[in-house]
């Protein structure tokens, strides 16, 4: 009898910790349902701020509603951390919570910059595709063809994702002046940017 009452109890402790365990699960902020969170609205005139499906508190700024829609975005940043942990690898979770916080500004405006090129050359006054403005903010520029993959985008979330494990975004790329970005990474974006395109992306 003593042991009946010893495997219940044993059994509704399991129980109770797996209840506890999908209430953190269900309390998450993450919005699995598009229906949950509002999306772009097309009567809204100027720039709007989105919430992307899928994940904590990301979100994009669109300068209207017929560019680069959250699903593509959540596509591409999914995609993006998958094939990140594949190849990097994330043991701390640091890139997944830079993902989850990120802030995309996708924008028509035109910056020029002192940068540095992929192959670590430094450059006055170069044509910015893209910015890394904070650990999770970053700028896009919108190019011709609207798709995530004609974007510096994926570029960015390697900056991104080397800022949050190297407190070093590694703004000379290939470059010896700062550390993190190597050959891999310049070849990851090409392949994530083929796949993405190849998606209609
Ligand atoms: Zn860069």
């Amino acid at each position: 009898m003593k042991s009946v009452i010893m495997l219940f109890f044993i059994t509704f402790l399991i129980m109770m910790q797996s209840c506890i365990h999908d209430s953190i699960i269900y309390n998450r902020n993450i919005a699995y349902d598009n229906s949950q969170i509002p999306d772009c609205n097309p009567q809204e005139l100027g720039p709007q701020m989105i919430r992307i499906p899928g994940f904590e508190i990301a979100w994009q700024i669109v300068p209207d509603c017929f560019h680069f829609s959250r699903k593509k975005t959540a596509i591409a940043l999914s995609i993006f951390y998958h094939h990140w942990v594949v190849k990097f690898h994330d043991p701390h979770q640091r890139v997944f919570h830079a993902l989850n916080n990120i802030l995309i500004e996708w924008s028509h405006a035109e910056k020029y910059i002192h940068g540095y090129t992929e192959d670590g050359v430094l450059r006055d006054n170069g044509r910015a595709l893209g910015l890394t403005l904070t650990p999770t903010i970053v700028w896009i520029k919108i190019p011709n063809t609207p798709q995530v993959c004609k974007t510096g985008l994926i570029h960015e979330l390697v900056h991104v994702a080397l800022l949050a494990n190297n407190q070093c975004g590694d703004a000379d790329h290939e470059g010896n002046q700062y550390y993190g970005w190597s050959r891999d990474h310049t070849e990851f974006i090409d392949n994530d940017n083929m796949l993405l395109c190849g998606l209609d992306i």
